[in-house]
């Protein structure tokens, strides 16, 4: 069992980069933010205890995302290899991550850190907007519709995340810093942890991250 992650702040990309190694590997994307969204919309117990900390931009607490992972790993198969986005995100679940791994007999491979600057963080964030209707991702000044407001595939009307206000975002990078951003720390001294461009655009920087994955 083969393990990436991808570190960094909201906003950095780590999605839209996933998105681009697994269609150009075999790794499979295991993405937190996503799993909980699910179970909000599923409403399991899981979904509601998740919800509160997320509308805020606070962490989920540690048990419940550890769960959630394991959960996952144990459906596998020994040959998968794992890309994480958005997970690890404090030292205990950095920890939790290796024993978990471990006794399945694998390991951390590389950490890829996406390195964006706060300025560019903070606008892609705050000017994110997404078709209510069918979910496509826009940005007032990056990627604009062609009308104001309103999506250019289908017509519905655009809105922004409420955990995308200028406030929430504030508060999630402030929480980046406090409580993930001693991973890069971590990581680096265990000799895994590799830098990526990702303040340019979505292309440049999956083809970085594709030169540097062993
Ligand atoms: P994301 O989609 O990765 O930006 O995650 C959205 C939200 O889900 C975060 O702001 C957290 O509230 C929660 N979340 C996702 N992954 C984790 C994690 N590994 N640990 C704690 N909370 C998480």
């Amino acid at each position: 069992m083969k393990a990436i992650i991808l570190l960094g702040a909201p906003g950095a990309g780590k999605g839209t980069l996933a998105e681009g190694v697994r269609s150009a590997t075999g790794y499979i994307h295991v993405s937190t933010g996503d799993m909980l969204r699910a179970a909000i919309k599923g409403g399991t117990p899981t979904g509601l205890e998740a919800k509160a900390w997320m509308d805020k931009g606070e962490l989920v607490p540690d048990d419940v995302i550890l769960r959630l992972v394991s959960e996952r790993l144990a459906q596998g198969q020994a040959t998968d290899q794992y890309m994480f986005d958005g997970f690890p995100r404090t030292l205990e679940q950095a920890r939790r991550l290796d024993d978990t791994l471990g006794r399945l007999g694998g390991h951390v491979d590389q950490v890829f850190l996406l390195e964006v600057p706060t300025p560019v963080i903070v606008s892609r964030l705050s000017g994110r907007r997404i078709c209510k209707s069918c979910g496509a991702v826009y940005h007032v000044t990056n990627i604009p519709p062609t009308v104001e407001g309103v999506c250019d595939h289908c017509g519905g009307p655009l809105y922004q995340r409420p955990d995308d206000s200028e406030a929430t975002v504030l508060n999630r990078l402030d929480v980046y810093l406090r409580q993930t951003a001693s991973l890069i720390e971590f990581y680096d001294t265990k000799g895994l942890l590799v830098r990526i461009n990702a303040g340019t655009t979505p292309q440049d920087a999956t083809a970085e991250l594709l030169s540097k994955l062993a």
